[in-house]
């Protein structure tokens, strides 16, 4: 069995990307199963997204922990301690990521291959961060196993029962086609069955509802959660050209455009998670985006 773990955040097309490579493998022959692991969250927040491909029939469940891949579509995540990409990853581990550069740190522990997704992603969909097609390719492509036609039988498969338009589909299979012809194969190994063995059930106790529910009950604690490091793109202010009309300040979603003593706007870069609205809608296009990076020293 070969298992594939892949990490990005909120709106990157993680879970289908898991979904396609799933796909991709069924249609090769194989045993599949893929899901998705991720809270309540919203657009930017770290996901994870699991895919077993097998000769033989899956009764593994549940989250990899040591995986044979792990996908990595946002470079900025392995700095991110809640989203700790490399967990459980050994020196067998094949680990790609999303970068423009070769990360030694990496390379020195793992088997690592980097591929600048996000140009590519923009030359074909004309967007940044959509990477569902991109990481299914190149999970395919590190697999080895999985043929080139039944990855873009998948890729059609899945992004036509999302209700993708034609010309977007179109881009997602060129771009799929491309990176899987660009992607080495990698000899990826298998891990030995672990001699998996059923425990008896647990029955886990109940608690009231105000311990064991998912909500906050201390007040004003929102500035806590610094939703900064969700931020795939960075918007910045050119302050040589803005006229402090201020329509950043009112747009903002998330309120974390402050005013300074001297009328200019300021971005809260520890809480801005990069939506990029702010960019959209000052009227003279002062504010310009940035990607984030500096993962690697
Ligand atoms: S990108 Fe702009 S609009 Fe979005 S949260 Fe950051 S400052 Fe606010
Ligand atoms: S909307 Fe543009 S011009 Fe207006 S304050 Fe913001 S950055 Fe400056």
């Amino acid at each position: 069995m070969w298992r594939i773990r892949i990490h990005g955040r909120g709106g990157q097309g993680i879970k289908t990307a898991s979904q396609i490579l799933g796909s991709a493998g069924f249609y090769s022959g194989f045993q599949a199963q893929d899901f998705p692991l991720y809270g309540a969250e919203r657009r930017g927040a770290p996901v994870i997204a699991f895919t077993r491909v097998s000769e033989d029939p899956i009764l593994e469940r549940g989250p990899i922990s040591s995986p044979d891949i792990i996908l990595i579509g946002d470079e900025t995540l392995l700095n991110d301690p809640q989203s700790a990409p490399l967990c459980g990853a050994e020196p067998s581990t094949v680990v790609f990521v999303n970068s423009a550069q070769v990360p030694e740190v990496l390379s020195q522990k793992f088997s690592v291959t980097t591929t600048n997704l996000t140009d590519l992603c923009f030359q074909y969909l004309n967007h940044r961060t959509v990477y569902s097609s991109a990481l299914s390719a190149v999970g395919a492509r590190l697999l080895g196993n999985i043929e080139l036609e039944c990855l873009l039988r998948a890729v059609e498969d899945e992004l036509i029962q999302q209700g993708i338009s034609s010309q977007l589909l179109q881009g997602n299979l060129d771009l799929a086609r491309e990176i899987f012809e660009m992607i080495q194969p990698v000899a990826v190994s298998q891990r030995e069955e672990k001699g998996l063995t059923a425990k008896p059930l647990v029955f886990p106790s109940q608690l009231p509802v105000v311990d064991g529910a998912p909500i906050i009950l201390d007040p004003g604690n929102m500035a806590l959660r610094k939703t900064g490091n969700w931020r795939v793109e960075r918007p910045e202010i050119d302050y040589e050209k803005c006229n402090n009309c201020l329509i950043c300040y009112a747009r903002c979603p998330d309120g974390v455009i402050g005013v300074a003593p001297d009328g200019r706007p300021e971005i809260d870069y520890d809480h801005c998670k990069g939506c990029l609205i702010c960019a959209l809608e000052c009227p003279g296009h002062f504010i310009h985006t940035v990607k984030e990076t500096g993962t690697f020293p």
